[in-house]
C-alpha cells in the first residue's frame, strides 16, 4: 500500500484555483465577492436577497460518535463528502466548516482543515489568520472589557454631577444625549430627551451603572493558549488609584462575540445581539448590557466584515465556506447560520431547473452528536428556522474500541495493540456508543447515515460489524468511506447513500419547548440525550436560575457545557453509560448569543501549552516562503 503523505504535503502539492474563478463557478456575481488575496474571499450578504426566490438545497449535519482526543474525522468527512458530491456525483455541493483557533493549531491538535486527501486549501491560510475574523472578535470583546473597567473607575472616582457632565458634555454650547443614552433612559423609565431636564435623582440613576464587581462575567480574550492569563490582577498602575480587581483571559473563540457571529441572521440582528450582551449585574439586581455601556454600535462596526462568510475550496476545487468558530463546550460549536443560508441558496433550485436538480450543504457540528447535533438542532436551527434533511454520524474502529474497553488513547503516544489489529469483541461492545447516538438523532426526527471513516489497519470483518450494528440500531444507511486515503472518490458510496436518505422528507422536531422552566429543559437534555437519571443543581445554580428567570432570560435555549469524552459529565464514563445523575455546578448567561449555559464540570476556557507544543514543528521554508510543519 502506498503511504499517504502528511496533510500539509498533500495540501501544498495542489495549486488552488483563483477565488474569482471559484466565485464565478458557484454562481456569485463579481460584485458579491471581496477577495482577500488570491485564494480567499468574503461573500456579501446581499446575495441572500438576490437569490431569495430559490428553493434551498438539502441541508446535512455532519456529527460523530463520542470521540477520542485524536478526533474521529468529522472535518475530514465533511470535506470528503463535499468532494464526492461536488466533483464525482457532479451535483452542487458546499461544505460549511468552522474557522479554527490558533490556540490548538500551535498547541496539540494541529490544523482543522480536514486531513489526507480531503482538505480545505490553502491549509496554512485556513489555519492561521484567514481574513482576520478572529482578530475582529478579539478587538470587539476587549473593547467591551475596557469600556466596563473604565466606566467602573470613573463612577468610583467622580461625583454624580461630574460624571454626568462628562458623559453628556456641552458641545457647541449644548448638551445632547448620544442615541444609546436615550435607549438607557427608556430602560430606566425616564421619559426625557433634554439633558437639562433631569432631576438630581434621575442624573444619579442615569449616570451610575453601579456594577456589582462580584457579578462580572466578561473576560478579556486572546487567541493563544496562554495559561498564565487564566487568572490575573488588573489596575495595578498608580493612575488607577487602587481600583484593582481579579479577572482573566479566555481563548478568543470562547468570546460571546464569536457565538453571536455564528448565530446571527443579519447585520441588524448582529447589532442588536451585541448590544444585548450582559456583562454583569448592578447592585440593584439589573442586568448590565453592552448598550448600557454605550459600546454596542462600536462592536458592530468592528464585526461588520467578519459577518460575511469566507469562501475557500477543497483539494478537488469544490466550494467551502469557513465562517465563525464558537467554542464547542461553553458555546454551541457550530459554524455560522449565515454561511449555511448563503450556501443553501447557492446550491438551491429555481423554476426552470431540470427535475431532480438539487444541491447539498454539508455543515459540521463540533464534538460528538450529544453536543454538536443536540446544539445544532435545539439552538442553531431554532434561530435560523432551517430544518436539516439528514445527519451523518462519523464513527471509527479506534473510538468504538476505546468505548468497548480499550485502553486510553493519548495524543503523541503509540496506540495500544487493540487498535491496530482485529478485535471484534471489544469493537462490538463499543458499538453501543454509536447506537445511542443514532437513537438520539431519531428523537429529532432526522434521517441517519453512519459514515465509517476507514483507517488503514481496519479489517473487513470489523468494518462489516460496525455497519451491521448501525443498521440494527436504527440507522437509515451505514457505509464505509475511504476519503482520507482517496479523496472524494473514496466517499462516493457514502455520498450516494446520503443522497438517497435525503430523498424523502425528515420530520424534524425540537427536543424541548422554550417556555419550559430552565431546570426542566436541562433535565430533558440530560435524560433524553445523555441517558442520565436526572440532574442535581448546586445552590449557586439554583440561585442563578432564579436571577435569570427574574431578569427575563428564562425562555432561552440551553447550551450544555460538558466534556466531549463521555455522554455523561464524567470523561471516564465511556460507551453508553446509565445510572448517573448530572451535577450542574452553575448556570451562565449569553444574552446576546441567546442561550443559557449550565456548567457540568470544570470547563477550561483558556487552554494551556504542554511541554512539547505543536509549534516546535512549524516554520517557514525560506526558499519557497512556504509554511512547513502544520499538520
Ligand atoms: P474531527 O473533525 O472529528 O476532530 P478531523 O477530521 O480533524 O477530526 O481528523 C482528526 C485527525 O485525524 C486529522 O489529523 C486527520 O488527518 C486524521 N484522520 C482522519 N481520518 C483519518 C483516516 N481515515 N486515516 C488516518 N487519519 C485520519
Amino acid at each position: 500500500k502506498e503511504k499517504v503523505p502528511s496533510d500539509i504535503e498533500i495540501a501544498m502539492e495542489q495549486t488552488p484555483k483563483p477565488v474569482l474563478q471559484l466565485a464565478r463557478e458557484v454562481g456569485l456575481l463579481p460584485d458579491e465577492l471581496e477577495s482577500y488575496g488570491k485564494y480567499k474571499g468574503k461573500v456579501d450578504l446581499s446575495v441572500l436577497e438576490r437569490l431569495q426566490h430559490r428553493k434551498n438545497g438539502k441541508y446535512v449535519l455532519i456529527s460523530g460518535i463520542t470521540p477520542t482526543p485524536l478526533g474521529e474525522g468529522k472535518s475530514t468527512t465533511t470535506i470528503g463528502l463535499a468532494q464526492a458530491i461536488g466533483a464525482h456525483l457532479c451535483r452542487p455541493a458546499f461544505a460549511c466548516v468552522r474557522q479554527p483557533s490558533q490556540g490548538p493549531t500551535f498547541g496539540i491538535k494541529g490544523g482543522a482543515a480536514g486531513g489526507g486527501y480531503s482538505q480545505v486549501i490553502p491549509m496554512d491560510e485556513f489555519n492561521l489568520h484567514l481574513t482576520g475574523d478572529i482578530h475582529a472578535v478579539t478587538a470587539a470583546n476587549n473593547l467591551l472589557a475596557a469600556a466596563l473597567d473604565a466606566r467602573m473607575f470613573h463612577e468610583a472616582t467622580q461625583s454624580d454631577k461630574a460624571l454626568y457632565s462628562r458623559l453628556v458634555p456641552v458641545k457647541k454650547g449644548k448638551r445632547e444625549f448620544a442615541p444609546l443614552m436615550l435607549k438607557r433612559l427608556q430602560k430606566l423609565g425616564i421619559n426625557k430627551t433634554d439633558p437639562n431636564d433631569l432631576t438630581p435623582e434621575e442624573i444619579k440613576r442615569f449616570a451610575r451603572l453601579d456594577v456589582d464587581p462580584l457579578t462580572i462575567t466578561w473576560n478579556r480574550v486572546v487567541d493563544t493558549n496562554d495559561r498564565f492569563l487564566r487568572k490575573i490582577a488588573i489596575g495595578l498602575g498608580d493612575a488607577e488609584k487602587g481600583h484593582q480587581r481579579e479577572t482573566g483571559f479566555d481563548i478568543a473563540v470562547a468570546s460571546e462575540c464569536m457565538a453571536v457571529l455564528a448565530l446571527t441572521t443579519s447585520l441588524q440582528d448582529m447589532r442588536e445581539r451585541l448590544g444585548a450582551m450582559v456583562v454583569a449585574t448592578s447592585k440593584h439586581g439589573d442586568a448590565i448590557t453592552a448598550d448600557d455601556l454605550g459600546v454596542g454600535g462600536a462592536l458592530a462596526v468592528l464585526l461588520k466584515d467578519a459577518i460575511k462568510p469566507n469562501l475557500m475550496q477543497t483539494l478537488e476545487g469544490t466550494p467551502v465556506f469557513v465562517h465563525a468558530g464558537p467554542f464547542a463546550n461553553i458555546a454551541h460549536g457550530n459554524s455560522s447560520i449565515l454561511a449555511d443560508r448563503v450556501a443553501l441558496k447557492l446550491v438551491g433550485s429555481e423554476e426552470g431547473d431540470p427535475p431532480g436538480h438539487v444541491g447539498y450543504v454539508l455543515t459540521e457540528g463540533g464534538f460528538g452528536a450529544d453536543m454538536g447535533m443536540e446544539k445544532f438542532c435545539n439552538i442553531k436551527c431554532r434561530v435560523s428556522g432551517l430544518t436539516p434533511d439528514a445527519v451523518v454520524i462519523v464513527a471509527t474502529t479506534r473510538a468504538l474500541k476505546m468505548h468497548g474497553g480499550g485502553p486510553e488513547v493519548t495524543p503523541g503516544k503509540p496506540l495500544a495493540d487493540t487498535y491496530t489489529r482485529e478485535d471484534l469483541v471489544t469493537l462490538n461492545e463499543g458499538t453501543k456508543n454509536l447506537v445511542r447516538h443514532i437513537q438520539n438523532s431519531k428523537k429529532f426526527g432526522l434521517k441517519v447515515v453512519v459514515a465509517v471513516n476507514r483507517f488503514a489497519s481496519d479489517t473487513p470483518a470489523e468494518l462489516q460489524l460496525i455497519r451491521e450494528q448501525a443498521l440494527a440500531g436504527g440507522a437509515d444507511a451505514a457505509v464505509v468511506s475511504n476519503h482520507w486515503a482517496e479523496g472524494g472518490v473514496g466517499a462516493r458510496e457514502l455520498a450516494e447513500a446520503l443522497v438517497a436518505a435525503c430523498e424523502s422528507k425528515s420530520q424534524f422536531k425540537f427536543l424541548y419547548g422554550l417556555n419550559l422552566p430552565i431546570e426542566e429543559k436541562i433535565t430533558i437534555i440530560s435524560r433524553e440525550i445523555y441517558g442520565a437519571d436526572g440532574i442535581e443543581l448546586s445552590d449557586l445554580a439554583k440561585q442563578q436560575i432564579e436571577t435569570y428567570t427574574r431578569q427575563g432570560y428564562g425562555n432561552l435555549p440551553i447550551c450544555m457545557a460538558k466534556t466531549q469524552y463521555s455522554f455523561s459529565h464524567d470523561p471516564k464514563l465511556k460507551n453508553a453509560p446509565t445510572g448517573f445523575v448530572v451535577p450542574i455546578r452553575s448556570v451562565r448567561l449569553s444574552a446576546g448569543a441567546g442561550f443559557l449555559y449550565p456548567l457540568l464540570g470544570d470547563m477550561q476556557t483558556m487552554p494551556g501549552l504542554g511541554t512539547r507544543p505543536g509549534f516546535w514543528e512549524v516554520g517557514l521554508d525560506l526558499e519557497t516562503e512556504r509554511v512547513v510543519g502544520l499538520f
